[in-house]
């Protein structure tokens, strides 16, 4: 027992500590606990606890992971939030074995996580750690994008530009060149795209992935695009 909370079985294990499945004792339902040792950690670390327990509780869209309750003891931060029974994004294309998804199914999938940050971005925020790791998975096949440790509200006074954070497959060029926008393009390939999907998804991919990040479009933008527009209308 941990509080009001009887813990299951470990689901996952953070850079923090472990991700636990649990059972409320008087509701009867399963959440997840995220344990956030703060024991050794630094004031940087401390604060970014915070941030993220605070964040998650703000926030509430039905594309991000819902929050519940956070408390400490005994030197650890917990953090209460729904079960995500599909688990993550991540190990759901790992059992694919290399079969590519089917393209609608995608496109479902992107088109969650774009509303997630189009919430997210209108109110200043930025996830800045979005990967399929942290991007997870209800039993009715709902995304839910969580993992907001190292989100943060931007500012002006601290532009994200010039934030060395992320993880660095996912990270964008500007970022990685640890220099604020623009001022050295870093030279790469894109990977090759696969080529069963429509020339429409290609090319959307490929202007995300545009080495300059003033080509790249919002996420307002991509929502507002016509083959995207088209695919939220078949889904309904
Ligand atoms: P970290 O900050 O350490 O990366 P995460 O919040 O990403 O921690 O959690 C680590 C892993 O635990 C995730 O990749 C996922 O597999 C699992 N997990 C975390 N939260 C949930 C949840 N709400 N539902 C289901 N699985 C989760
Ligand atoms: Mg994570």
């Amino acid at each position: 027992m941990l509080g009001e909370y009887q813990l299951i079985k470990q689901i996952g294990k953070g850079s923090y500590g472990e991700v636990w499945l649990s059972k409320h004792q008087k509701d009867r339902r399963q959440y997840v606990l995220k344990k956030i040792s703060l024991v050794n950690a630094s004031q940087k670390e401390r604060k970014s606890a915070e941030q993220e327990c605070k964040l998650l509780s703000q926030l509430k869209h039905p594309n991000i992971v819902g929050y519940r309750d956070s408390f400490e003891l005994e030197g650890i931060l917990y953090i209460v939030m729904a079960y995500c029974e599909g688990g993550d994004v991540y190990t759901k294309l790992k059992e694919q074995k290399g079969v590519p998804l089917p393209e609608r199914q995608i496109v479902e999938w992107f088109v969650q996580v774009a509303m997630a940050l189009q919430y997210m971005h209108e109110r200043n925020i930025l996830h800045r750690d979005l990967k399929t790791q942290n991007i997870f998975l209800t039993r009715s096949k709902i995304i839910k994008v969580g993992d907001l440790g190292i989100a943060r509200v931007l500012d002006s006074s601290n532009d994200m530009a010039k934030t060395l954070i992320g993880t660095p497959y996912y990270m964008s060029p500007e970022l990685f060149s640890n220099k604020p926008y623009n001022h050295k393009i870093l030279k790469g390939r894109t990977p090759d795209m696969p080529t069963q999907y429509s020339s429409e998804l290609l090319e959307l991919m490929r202007s995300m992935l545009n080495l300059s990040p003033e080509k790249r479009p919002s996420v307002n933008r991509i929502l507002r695009d016509p083959f995207i527009r088209r695919s939220i209308q078949l889904f309904l």
